[in-house]
């Protein structure tokens, strides 16, 4: 018999993380370069490597290691780095096993079925088209959750795959809060005279913006020696090691926000990605904490910095130098507003930063009702226009711009839209603590001084990976776990003083 052996493991699991980066790569040249003619080869060659990872991960060898270390950690320090480690690898492989072959398979059927029922509803405006196929998915989902198991409700399994560690009554209560708090302030806000943003639909040459958008991500701190930026249809980030990560965005030539703050956002992913331990490198610990704290670092950057006041002043004057067709006649306030400009609207992709969050919350409620089994597929529209109404005022003309607009709930996805808004809450906490810790934000950024506030990130966010929870890290970092009173500050002060005499 061998003796279980800590680098036996960590060398399988290198295996199955090398396996599943060259998907990584084939997914990412997927959506940037590969001619279109190849998507049905593309699809096979990555759906093999991904089961090959699959297969080489669930072994019986990586099993039995996985018993033997943990008991012979049993009584270590839960700190130590390799407890740290054989945690996370628990919850993956547990995660990975639970589900029985025929759920897998059965979900895999329902996700392609839904997909196209979905695309189908939405191009014909005909939600019960897809009906069927959503009631399919949920009650599939209720199987998964059933099998990988839940301390409260059957929605804490489908969050945790996410966000894990935070359960759903947390969410219910922040979430809560924030819409009383919020609902009032959207509804202020969009009593006021609504900013001019024609200067953002002028004509901006897709060349001059490429270049603005990468210099700019120097400064931050992106390393290009260990990544790069490219086109595609939808903006995203990947990354194939910490030394290789990939963002991508898309230009529009008739309004400027499109491809700046895209990458601006992906440039927060990317920059947590570069910022992860080299020490944790072909480890499953070499990724973000969770989803929301993923994405607090993209809308930290995205918002917090590259929609301030204090930003534009470092940057306004080189961008009007570039742009003196669109913004030679437009003030930095002007702009500055315009960059700002708050109004309810229809659809969650393309919703400016206050209303964003209700966009979120509706989908939540919705969902969780699903999964908790109050309310029917067939109750959503109604539903959805309702809530739409009560939060933001608005009632969709169609389904196709309301319910129907998401991808997620087609792909079986439940559980994963709270962590949109849970990265707009962490962004603020952080933000307040990095403002406390470095004697002020903003006159390093008006100074376009992104050094320290990177290290600050890195130091308490970045070099820990997966290796501590994103509550964690928060408390560690923050003081507090999350919540939502950081963030409505932070509108309260910024709206407040955008809009002359509006108390929120
Ligand atoms: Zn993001």
């Amino acid at each position: 018999m061998t003796i279980p052996s800590l680098d036996r493991l960590t060398s399988l699991l290198a295996r199955v993380h090398d396996l599943n980066m060259a998907a990584n790569v084939l997914e990412w040249d997927q959506e940037t370069y590969m001619p279109e003619a190849a998507a049905e080869a593309r699809a096979h060659q990555i759906a093999t490597l991904r089961q090959l990872a699959h297969e080489c991960f669930v072994s019986d060898e990586i099993g039995a290691l996985l018993d033997a270390l943990d008991r012979e950690h049993a009584d270590a320090d839960p700190d130590h780095p390799d407890v740290r480690l054989l945690r996370v690898t628990r919850r993956d492989y547990d995660q990975a096993t639970r589900l029985p072959a025929r759920l897998v398979a059965d979900l895999a059927r329902a996700v392609a079925l839904g997909k196209e029922a979905w695309k189908t509803a939405r191009d014909t405006d005909t939600f019960a088209t897809f009906e069927p196929a959503l009631q399919r998915l949920v009650d599939l989902n209720l199987e998964k959750a059933e099998a990988l198991g839940y301390a409260d409700t059957r929605y804490d399994a489908l969050l945790d795959q996410y966000e894990p560690g935070l359960d759903t009554a947390t969410v219910r209560q922040v979430f809560d809060a924030l819409r009383a708090a919020l609902v009032p302030i959207v509804r202020a806000i969009a009593g006021q005279p609504p900013p001019d943003d024609r200067c953002l639909h002028r004509y901006y040459p897709q060349d001059r913006q490429w270049d603005f958008g990468m210099a700019v991500l120097r400064d931050i701190g992106f390393d290009f020696t260990r990544g790069r930026q490219d086109l595609s249809a939808h903006p995203f980030t990947t990354a194939f090691d910490i030394s290789d990560v990939r963002l991508t965005t898309r230009v529009n030539e008739r309004y400027f926000p499109s491809a700046f703050f895209g990458s601006l956002h992906e440039a927060g992913h990317g920059l947590y990605e570069q910022g992860i331990d080299p020490a944790l490198a072909r480890t499953p610990l070499a990724d973000g904490a969770s989803l929301g704290m993923h994405e607090s670092q993209s809308r930290l950057w995205e918002n917090l910095i590259g929609r301030s006041r204090a930003f534009w002043e470092h940057y306004y004057a080189p961008l009007q130098r570039l742009f003196p067709e669109a913004l030679s006649d437009v003030s930095l306030d002007t702009f500055y507003r315009a960059i700002n400009r708050v109004e309810p609207s229809l659809i969650r992709v393309e919703a400016d930063e206050v209303t964003y969050n209700l966009h979120i919350m509706l989908r939540f409620e919705l969902e969780l009702a699903l999964i908790e089994g109050s309310v029917a597929p067939a109750d959503l529209p109604a539903l959805w226009n309702a809530k739409m109404e009560d939060y933001l005022g608005l009632t969709p003309d169609t389904d196709a711009n309301g319910v129907l607009q998401d991808v997620h709930w087609s792909l079986g996805a439940f559980g994963y839209f709270p962590t949109y808004a849970l990265g707009n809450l962490l962004s603020a906490q952080l933000y307040d603590r990095l403002d406390a810790d470095l004697g002020g934000v903003e006159p390093l950024v008006a100074a376009g001084d992104f050094a320290p506030i990177l290290a600050w990130l890195r130091e308490h966010v970045h070099r820990f990976g997966r290796s501590r929870s994103a509550q964690e890290l928060m408390v560690a970092a923050t003081g507090s776990g999350l919540q939502a009173g950081n963030w409505l500050a932070y509108v309260r002060r910024k709206y407040e003083a955008l809009y002359d005499g509006l108390s929120l």
